[in-house]
Formats: C-alpha cells, structure tokens, sequence
C-alpha cells in the first residue's frame, strides 16, 4: 500500500532505539527523508546509516536531548519545514508518589508534555501554510490505563493528551492532523531494562518475569517494534487527514474496555 508520502520530510524525535526508531524506518520505507535525534551519537549515527541503506532516503542525525532548548532548536534547525513530527523521548521513572517532588515533577512535564507540545507549536503553523501535517505523539497506554508506580508519566502524558485533544480539532480543517500513539508492552530495550529492574528487586529470573508478562497478554507476546512503526506511517498517510484527535492504543488487547 502506498501512503503517498514519497519526498515529504520528518522529524521524528528520540529515534536511535526502540519505538522511535522503528517510526523513523516505517516513514523511511515510504520515502520520507529525515531527521532524527537522540542523545547518544554513535548510536544515533548508527540508525542513520542502517536506515538510509534499508531505503535510500536521506537521513541526518541530530544529537541532542530533545527535552532541552537546544536539543529541540538544533532538530529544527536541520528541518525548519517539516511535514511529520514524531514526538517522543524517554518515559519517566517508576516509583512512589510521596519520593516524588518539585524537581521530579518538573523533569517529568518537561520529557513528556511540555517538549512536544514546544515543538508542535513550532511547526504547527507552517503545517497550516503548506497545508498538509501530520504529527504522532508517542505516549503509553497508561494515559489509558494508569499504572501506579508510573504515576510521574500518566500525570504528565494526561496533561500532553488533554492539551492535544483541543488544537487536533482546530488544526484538522488545514489537512493537519494530531493523534497519539499509545504502546503497551513493546519489546524494546526500555522494556527489557525495566524487567531487569524488577528481577533486581523481587529476587525473581528476568527470563520468568518476561515471559510470565508476554503469557498475561491476550496476544501470548509483546508487541514488535515494526508494528508500532506501521500504525505511525499509515496515521502520516495522505488519505489520513481526517483522522485527528485520536488515542490508538496498542497493546494486544491487553486493556478490557470495549471502546
Ligand atoms: P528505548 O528502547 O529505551 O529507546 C529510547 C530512545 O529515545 C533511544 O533512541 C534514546 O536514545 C532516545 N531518547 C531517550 N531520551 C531522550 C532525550 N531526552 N532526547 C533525545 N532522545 C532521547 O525506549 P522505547 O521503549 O522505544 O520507549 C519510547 C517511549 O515510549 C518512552 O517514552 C516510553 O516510556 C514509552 N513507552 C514504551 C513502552 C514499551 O513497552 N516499550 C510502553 C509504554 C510507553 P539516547 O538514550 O541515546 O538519547
């Protein structure tokens, strides 16, 4: 299926690793040049190279901590127009509430509300010149489902969701559309640390954590990151401009609800 992207340009943010970079190379194999950014620039180097020899698009890696100033002026300064912005960076830490303080709530909001609303309100008119937008915000299906010991991210993610909520149906009349992709368990390096982590501190196998967590899903596995980049390019299609505003939660089922 062609999605009718050839030639349009992305940023797409945190894109060494992970869902980041599975969006980038779905884009990528419809013909989006690109920027990508993360903080780490070998890696990031690395991406660019595997993912301009999988599709011969022209991608430039900006690295940068997309959460800063700086890391967002230097992704823009490299893609002053861009036609898709995925957004996304890490998630907060786990942990309890009463731990949590000014300093942790401020670093939160900043990762996982205030930068991409920063950089849609960047590219958002230029969209509406040109007529033609697509921004993807990478969330978590805990704006859906909050988890407890992620409270910094369903707090900060709800405030990204509410805020998008309202300019996705201002902007919708310009073929500029906004939607949010929700992950469940995908099988990342995120993932893989955090079942690391709770090993450490249940004394449980990390082996016996994973799969007990991929048998409690009613897909019987985790999610693929290439799965997750799909969902991204076909909400970037060109026939998906009336498509904004929404939450795709994807998770395997693993949320009860029947909408
Ligand atoms: P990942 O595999 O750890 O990859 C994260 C990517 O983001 C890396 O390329 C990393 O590179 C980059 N990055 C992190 N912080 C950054 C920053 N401040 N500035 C620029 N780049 C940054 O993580 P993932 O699993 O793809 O998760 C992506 C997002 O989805 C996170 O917000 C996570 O909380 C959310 N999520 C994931 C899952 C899941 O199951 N995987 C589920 C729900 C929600 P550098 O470290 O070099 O910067």
């Amino acid at each position: 299926m062609d999605l009718g992207l050839k030639g349009r340009k992305a940023i797409v943010c945190a894109a060494s690793k992970g869902l980041g970079r599975a969006c980038a190379m779905a884009l990528a194999a419809e013909g989006v040049d690109l920027v990508i950014t993360a903080r780490t620039e070998a890696t990031l180097e690395k991406t660019a190279r595997e993912i301009t020899d999988a599709t011969g698009v022209h991608v430039t890696p900006v690295a940068g901590d997309i959460t800063t100033d700086a890391g967002r002026a230097a992704a823009l300064a490299a893609c002053p127009s861009p036609d898709i912005l995925v957004n996304n960076a890490g998630g907060p830490p786990p942990g309890d509430y009463h731990d949590w303080g000014r300093e942790e709530w401020l670093a939160a909001v900043e990762a996982n509300m205030l930068t991409p609303i920063l950089l849609i309100k960047a590219v958002a008119d230029g969209m509406i010149e040109r007529k033609f937008g697509r921004i993807v915000n990478i969330t978590s299906s805990a704006v859906k489902a909050p988890i407890g010991i992620l409270g910094l991210s369903n707090g900060a993610r709800a405030g990204l969701t509410g805020f998008v909520a309202g300019l996705a149906r201002e902007t919708v009349a310009h073929n500029v559309t906004i939607n949010n992709l929700l992950p469940g368990p995908f099988d990342t390096d995120r993932l893989q640390q955090n079942i690391v982590a709770g090993a450490k501190r249940t004394g449980k196998d990390a082996e016996e954590i994973r799969k007990a967590r991929m048998a409690s899903n009613p897909a019987r596995r985790f999610g693929r990151p290439e799965e997750f980049g799909a969902a991204c390019a076909f909400l970037c299609a060109s026939g998906s401009g009336f498509i904004t505003g929404q939450n795709l939660l994807l998770d395997g089922g693993a949320f009860p609800g029947t909408l």
